[in-house]
């Protein structure tokens, strides 16, 4: 119910405000040019508000209702743990790879990752997601530089068309690496309601797994297998001990945990339930103090004398 207010305050914020501007580079902040090569189909994005309905309060149909409330393009079918791209060959090999000793080769080199944001967004959307990046730039010792497009290594945030939604690879692929995230339209916010969902995307393309994945996850939240689309069964799999980095107690704050009713059949029901009482799961506001404790662990931020300094920001800017 909350997605559709989410959605529908939205929609009228944009029909009354004209949301959508030209795609001019002039708009963009991004001051780079467009990469060579490769270029996504265009998520549409018009300033014609005669297109807009008029009041889709009155519009919605109890189907359309709960179209709007199946809209998370964090769980589209197709993608490991519904928002991993992953193929076959990358699937066997290190599906699991958060442990960075056994795949070193995924981590980003000095913690530098540069990025290039799609033309394809409007100017809002461009803020919001320079706004992500600025967080964990600000957070973490890693550090996200626009593409200077000679790097070979570098992650290419765009909405892609196929497959749709808000998903991203596992940490340093090499060369063009996507991150999609889906712009708003009428009818969602896509994955730009709030910062948290592309900083989320980002926190895998650095090499962060979901948080319920964790070997140990069974002693902290329940699952509700009955009620979760059988075809989604698999992206409630534990990773295996050897694999999985778990050196941090199990957060239910984090970012990159599912929510309590992802991949539900019966979305007033949960897949989900913690075991603890009193805390919630799914949150996509932003890092957790534990997720950007983590993040910056897996980075070596810790070194030197910065451990102090990075533990402080963590607490003091970290979702709590
Ligand atoms: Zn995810």
């Amino acid at each position: 119910m909350n997605q559709m207010v989410t959605a529908v305050i939205l929609v009228m914020v944009t029909y009354f405000s004209g949301y959508c501007v030209p795609k001019t580079v002039a708009n963009l902040k991004s001051s780079i040019l467009p990469p060579l090569g490769r270029v996504p189909a265009a998520v549409e994005c018009t300033s014609d508000n005669s297109k807009k309905p008029e009041n889709i309060l009155m519009r919605l149909a109890p189907e359309e209702t709960k179209k709007l409330q199946d809209q998370d393009e964090e769980v589209k079918p197709g993608l490991f743990e519904g928002d991993i791209a992953m193929d076959e060959a990358m699937y066997d090999k290190w599906r699991v790879g958060f442990r960075w000793t056994n795949f070193p080769d995924k981590i980003w080199k000095n913690g530098i990752v540069s990025y290039y944001i799609s033309e394809l967004y409007n100017e809002a959307s461009t803020q919001l997601i320079h706004g992500a990046i600025e967080k964990i730039n600000y957070m973490t010792c890693v550090k996200l530089i626009p593409w200077d497009r000679q790097t070979v290594d570098y992650i290419h945030i765009q909405p892609v068309k196929d497959p749709s939604g808000c998903w991203s690879h596992v940490g340093r692929r090499g060369g063009e690496q996507v991150v999609s995230l889906q712009a708003p339209t009428d009818y969602s916010p896509g994955c730009l309601a709030s910062e948290g969902t592309p900083i989320h995307e980002i926190m895998h393309a650095l090499g962060t797994f979901h948080e319920q994945s964790r070997w140990d996850r069974d002693k902290y939240i329940d699952l509700h297998r009955d009620n979760i689309k059988p075809n989604s069964l698999q992206n409630f799999k534990i990773q295996p001990y050897h694999k999985a980095f778990t050196k941090y107690p199990y957060d239910y704050n984090s970012l990159m945990h599912y929510g309590n009713n992802f991949f539900a059949v019966d979305r007033s029901k949960p897949t989900i339930t913690p075991k603890k009482e009193g805390v919630s799961v799914g949150q996509r506001e932003g890092m957790s103090v534990l997720d950007c404790i983590k993040l910056n662990d897996l980075y070596g931020c810790f070194k030197g004398h910065k451990e102090s300094y990075y533990r402080r920001i963590c607490r003091t800017y970290g979702v709590k």
